[in-house]
């Protein structure tokens, strides 16, 4: 090789970059380089995280890349160092089924009024295990950051309290093990597995609602977990109360430590949340693109986060640049004309007969609730309004009563095909805006 191997590792990342946007990240940077033995390069993470995602998804990248810079049939290997640790203890994280993503720390994280709250709690939670909110309990719609916000207490956690036992795993996973464990005659072990750790987290946690025997489970290891001050933490796409099928005693103890809702990023949010995207991500986009994104994609940002890498695998294809005009074509057209809520309610009110005062009043007769929560639903969709100035329009009804009038519609709508009708129609008037 005629350049030195820093040089080497630098082509490779430029190479990886250009070629798999989707996997490089900002951190990559920070790889160092090893020696060139025996055909193999040795590339070194800086933590065990980092190494995980290597391994799991760059090998091949990394490995075509070098083989176009050498010029040569090498193949490349991950390493890192292992922490110290004292022989004799258990190892202190316990990698369950979902590895941590080095993308989901705290730095990454970008708070708004929509997550602050369950962020502060987290940070809390995770500087105090077991001594300020137990249990914590996380909820939120798919893509809001649940799982980032777990993870990020995860390597805070595993970070700063080393000699800590931490257990991170989906709700699917505890329930698989719990199954396993009782068809091989193992639940001795299993309950010692889970019941002495410093910390248990488990994401998606909603998914124990219909199955009896795990929840029996789950109770018990609740209780020693909290009886004896562990931490626990929680995830879910609800609040307790509305976990299908969830046996009370356990609502009663997901709420009795703090229930943080996760709502949806307001517009600067989703734009601070894109500019740190691209910045991970090591996309480079023009503010005027960022924001044509964060307008049009609103309830997830997952979904957000997918537009910006799609366009960045676009302008591959068309001269390695993010345009407005490219964002235009491929995103659609401009973004939806932002509606009030107070048009909501004249359109649902006129489609029903009713007055507009009578949505905001206290008549709970079926023939102006259903109306009232279609309201409510359809400002979600359509306002930039949250959950309290929506319940504001209502004759000052809280948040949870919009949040829980919204869901249940949602899930009406998904069994109901005339009503699923109905709100489409609803939809396009509101949108014409006339009258
Ligand atoms: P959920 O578990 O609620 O479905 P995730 O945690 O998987 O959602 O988040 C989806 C994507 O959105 C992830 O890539 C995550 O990093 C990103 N994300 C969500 N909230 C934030 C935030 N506040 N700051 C930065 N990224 C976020
Ligand atoms: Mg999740």
């Amino acid at each position: 090789m005629a350049t030195t191997t820093r040089q080497t590792l630098e082509h490779v990342l430029r190479l990886v970059r250009e070629n798999h946007p989707g996997l490089a990240r900002g951190w990559f940077s920070d790889l160092d380089d090893g020696n060139l033995v025996g055909g193999t390069i040795s590339i070194q993470a800086r933590n065990l995280f980092q190494l995980d995602y290597l391994q799991r998804n760059c090998r091949r990248a990394f490995s075509e890349a070098a083989q176009t810079v050498t010029g040569r049939l090498v193949s490349v290997r991950f390493w890192a160092e292992e922490p110290q640790e004292d022989n004799h203890a258990e190892p202190a994280f316990a990698f369950e089924e979902l590895p941590l993503n080095p993308d989901y720390s705290f730095e990454n994280f970008i708070v708004g009024p929509g997550n602050r709250l369950a962020h502060a709690a987290a940070t809390a939670v995770s500087e105090q295990p077991g001594r300020s909110y137990n249990p914590l309990f996380v909820h939120g719609s798919a893509g809001l950051g649940k799982t980032h916000l777990l993870q990020a207490i995860c390597h805070r956690i595993s970070k700063d309290q080393h000699p800590l036992k931490l257990a991170y795993l989906s709700c699917e996973a505890f329930i698989n093990h719990f199954i396993e464990a009782v068809e091989v005659g193992a639940l001795h072990h299993f309950r010692h597995r889970f019941r002495h750790v410093d910390a248990l987290v488990i994401d998606d946690i909603q998914f124990l609602g219909t199955r009896e025997r795990s929840q029996e489970e789950f109770f018990h290891t609740f209780n020693t977990l909290h009886q004896t001050q562990r931490q626990i933490i929680l995830s879910a796409d609800c609040p307790p109360s509305e976990i299908p099928s969830l046996e009370e005693r356990l609502v009663s103890r997901f709420n009795s430590g703090l229930v943080a809702l996760i709502d949806r990023p307001c517009l600067e949010t989703r734009l601070a949340i894109l500019r740190r995207k691209s910045k991970l991500r090591c996309v480079p986009v023009p503010d005027e693109v960022l924001e044509y994104i964060a307008l049009r994609f609103e309830n997830n940002i997952r979904e957000l986060e997918g537009a910006l890498l799609r366009l960045d695998a676009l302008s591959q294809l068309d001269g390695g640049k993010v345009t407005i005009e490219l964002a235009r074509s491929a995103l659609g057209p401009e973004p939806m004309m932002i509606v009030q809520t107070q048009r909501i309610m004249e359109v649902v009110a006129r489609r029903f007969k009713l007055k507009v005062s009578a949505l905001q009043g206290k008549n709970r007769a079926k023939s102006v609730t259903l109306p009232r929560h279609l309201c409510m639903y359809l400002a979600r969709q359509f306002t930039h309004d949250s959950l309290e100035q929506i319940g504001g329009y209502f004759g000052g009804r809280d948040h949870t009563t919009v949040l829980h009038a919204t869901r249940q519609m949602g899930r009406r709508l998904a069994e109901d095909v005339d009503l699923a009708r109905l709100v489409r129609e609803l939809g396009e008037e509101i949108r014409r805006g006339g009258n």
